[in-house]
């Protein structure tokens, strides 16, 4: 009998293409459809089919609190019953501006926009104004958000669908983009002599994400700020994952580099749309109306989204938090490591606090080309018993798992037994 989901899911190809509206969400690396989701509760979905599940995914990063959570549901309830959008400044956009500057070193004033997307091709935009240069250094299966610069050996969806750009990016643009190994310094000070004077940025996850997690070794950060520091190239941390999740204030703070501009997002949304790009005073003064570098927003700061960030930072703002999301995620993958090492199964777990991934593979995963060593086909064995045990993972083996306040213990004990289940299933 087909099920609901099975259901909706031939409609929707007929309507979006692939079904859906970002393309990870179609499932294809798993070989099977994705489940369409009625609701969400703590640290659940809920399938349309009743089935419900312990969620790894977090909506990709953004339920850090959990699903649903009374006080971000509640915030968001007032804020619309006020009307949800004026195309006009909100007290509620100041009082997040504040609450962000005041957490992330390195920014002296931000900007809201509405997607990670829009945060870092606007970075980029600016770091080109102010410095005149074209070209942008970027890290192979770094993932930015789908702007035409940054879709170059990019990550996430790009990467599982092993394409290595996008047609309909233009050759000129993607020849201003110049894309090297994650963790490797030398090759950033190559990339650097060879287009010497045309770099105007560089952009890197402070923690990779969208490879699967990659973690930066501990001279990579703080060598990228001395060679930008050299060249005069704007270091742009893009945090739109790591933001508010490795740390309150971010990789930045939790890794002690400081970066000119800064991308945020997920997080700092509590599940509503939203981004943030910021930085340097100088830098920021560029854009208009102060200055000459355009970007605009109709739903830019949006009430609504304002309200569940807001509300969303207040909870990880109190105290003991981002420890209870350190203890979680520690403590799930020294079992899961544990177990495989029992069941001699290859397996490498990369974690910062709360997010973390785990490799089908013997090689340790410092870059994309150590990613690539994963038994692909292993992983989609071990989504498939997860799932068939009530466990929800990221639908491809180069995403980053999540752990939320909302994961109790017991939550964790069962992700474990069936874990055991499942690596037994993939031996
Ligand atoms: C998700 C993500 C983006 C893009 O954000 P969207 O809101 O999906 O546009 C950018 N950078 C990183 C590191 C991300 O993980």
């Amino acid at each position: 009998m087909i099920t609901h989901s099975e259901q909706l899911f031939q409609q929707a190809r007929r309507l979006m293409p692939g079904g859906v509206n970002s393309p990870v969400r179609a499932w294809r690396a798993m070989g099977m459809s994705p489940r369409f989701i009625a609701r969400a509760q703590g640290p659940h979905i809920i399938d349309v089919d009743g089935n419900v599940y312990l969620d790894f995914v977090g909506s990709w990063g953004p339920m850090i609190v959990g699903h649903a959570h009374p006080k971000v549901l509640e915030a968001v309830q007032k804020a619309a019953a006020a009307g949800t959008s004026y195309g006009a400044p909100t007290p509620a956009e100041v009082e997040l501006a504040d609450l962000l500057i005041d957490a992330v070193s390195g920014l002296e004033m931000v900007r809201l926009v509405n997607s990670g997307t829009e945060a870092t091709m606007s970075a980029l935009r600016l770091a080109r104004a102010a410095t005149g240069r074209k070209k942008i250094i970027k890290f192979d299966g770094g993932y930015h958000g789908h702007a035409d610069t940054l879709l170059v050996q990019a990550g996430s969806g790009v990467l599982t669908q092993g394409i290595p750009g996008s047609p309909g990016v233009p050759e000129e643009i993607a020849s201003l983009t110049i894309s090297v190994a994650y963790n490797d310094l030398n090759a950033v000070v190559q990339a650097m002599e060879h287009h010497a004077g045309d770099i105007a940025a560089l952009i890197v996850e402070p923690v990779a994400g969208n490879m699967g997690v990659v973690l930066p070794q501990p001279d990579f950060l703080p060598g990228l700020r001395r060679l930008c520091d050299q060249r005069s190239i704007v270091l742009i941390f893009d945090e739109v994952i790591t933001g508010f999740r490795v740390a309150w204030g971010g990789a930045q703070k939790k890794f002690g580099v400081t970066p000119d501009l800064t991308c945020l997002g997920k997080v700092i949304g509590g599940g509503l749309p939203v981004g943030a790009y910021g930085g340097r005073r100088d830098l920021m003064e560029q854009m208009a109306p102060v200055g000459p570098v355009y970007q605009a927003g109709t739903l830019s700061g949006n009430p609504l989204a304002m309200a569940a960030g807001l509300a969303t930072l207040k909870i990880l703002a109190e105290p003991g938090t981002y420890e209870d999301l350190e203890e979680k995620g520690c403590y799930f993958t020294e079992q899961i490591s544990a177990l495989a090492h029992l069941m001699k199964l290859p397996l490498r777990i990369n974690r910062e606090g709360s997010m973390f991934t785990i490799f089908f593979t013997d090689c340790p995963v410092n870059n994309l080309v150590e990613a690539q060593t994963s038994d692909t086909g292993r992983f989609q064995q071990f989504f498939q018993a997860m799932l068939a045990q009530g466990v929800y993972l990221p639908p491809s083996q180069f995403e980053a798992w999540f752990v939320s306040l909302a994961h109790s213990p017991e939550d964790l004990q069962k992700a474990l037994s069936a874990g055991e289940k499942a690596l037994l299933d993939c031996k």
